[in-house]
């Protein structure tokens, strides 16, 4: 359904002839170091399953060679195909740009670019997805390279999204490194919202799902590009578009307040009954009014938070530009018309 929307300029066959069984998708930016490693551990690692496989390597907006890179890796194997967007829009949507441009007709595999998700699990994630389950993820065991905060965070952030969650619920360990099946796939790209979580949507699709479980390694080389601010804006775009709990605190604050107000009220007028009215109280006055403007503020910017998002939904912009699509093309025995072809600038489309 995807497929017929983008346009692939000289291409006289419908491109199912060739479709291989499974793509690769990974999103890269400034990776230029490590893609040729990578893509040389991949197809190490794929040609091992025995299937018909491509891999789509997404450039978001990189400032580095990764381009350069990609499309020299593209003239070496024809199995590459190159999606490079019109400027960085962040992993989440470059993966879904990934997913969107992915023919392969049984399943795709989603993967960093970083060497931090090893493809020598892919064999592995295909062997449980061959068992019958949809959507076959990696679960980390262990952090190597990554600070005890960092991984004390991520912990408790997993801990309140399993709480909030309600009857979704998010695997925990878990990236966003897996295989999904076409179905799964095609379920996955019918949510086009901009604020994509892409824990929290994998989660929403549902299916059957199995972990598998790997050692997630230290970045090969480069860095991460999160920092704390990133991270922490990840975990509100995380809770926002998968709960609206935090709505419901303004509710139990006002109500907790109200009735603590009531008891504290009751005891002033016993006091002023039985002692007078001294006029006292200008400490406990602007105790009360400051807790309450803090309390209002915070409820504010939660609703915020949430009015924001609906700004943004209702923008419907696409998700992302591309600047040119080289689709994988066949076998290596050269290139025929319209497969090296770059189309114009398509829309992310809406659907
Ligand atoms: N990435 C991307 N766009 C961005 C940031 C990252 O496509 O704006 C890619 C990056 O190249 C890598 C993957 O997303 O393949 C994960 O990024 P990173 O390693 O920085 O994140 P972490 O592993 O720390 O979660
Ligand atoms: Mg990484």
């Amino acid at each position: 359904m995807h497929q017929t929307s983008i346009p692939l300029i000289g291409s006289a066959r419908p491109d199912t002839a060739r479709r291989p069984a499974l793509s690769v998708v990974v999103p890269a930016f400034d990776e230029q170091e490590v893609l040729p490693e990578f893509h040389r551990r991949l197809a190490a690692a794929m040609d091992g399953i025995g299937l018909a496989w491509e891999v789509i390597y997404v450039n978001d907006g990189s400032r580095d060679a990764t381009l350069a890179v990609m499309l020299a890796l593209r003239a070496a194997d024809p199995r590459v195909a190159v999606v490079n967007l019109s400027r960085n829009f962040g992993k989440e949507i470059a993966l879904t740009a990934g997913l969107d441009h992915a023919r392969g007709s049984d399943g795709v595999v989603v993967i960093d670019a970083d060497l931090q998700d090893p493809p020598e699990v892919i064999p592995e994630l295909v062997a449980a997805w061959r068992e019958g389950v949809d959507i076959a993820y990696a679960q980390r065991r262990v952090r190597h390279g990554e600070g005890v905060v960092k991984r004390a965070t991520a912990a408790a952030f997993y801990r309140v999204m399993q709480r909030l969650g309600g009857r979704v619920r998010l695997p925990k360990d878990t990236g966003d490194f897996r295989l999904m099946s076409r179905r799964a796939v095609d379920a996955l790209l019918t949510l086009r919202e901009q604020h994509r979580f892409m824990k929290g949507l994998f989660a929403w699709v549902g299916f059957p799902s199995r972990p598998v479980l790997y050692d997630r390694a230290a970045r090969a080389a480069g860095r991460t590009k999160w920092n704390w601010w990133k991270l922490w804006n990840l975990s509100l775009e995380g809770i926002t578009s998968f709960t609206v709990a935090p709505l419901k605190v303004a509710t139990y604050l006002g109500l907790v307040t109200a009735a603590i107000a009531l008891v504290y009220g009751s005891v002033v007028v016993v006091k002023t009954l039985l002692f007078g009215n001294p006029v006292a109280g200008y400490p406990s006055l602007l105790t009360v009014m400051l807790f309450l403007g803090g309390v209002q503020l915070i409820t504010l910017g939660i609703i915020g938070e949430y009015l924001g998002r609906v700004f943004n939904e209702t923008k419907g912009r696409p998700l992302y530009l591309v600047e040119r699509h080289i689709p994988s093309g066949g076998t290596s025995a050269g290139t025929e018309a319209g497969e090296q072809s770059t189309d114009g600038p398509t829309l992310g489309r809406v659907a």
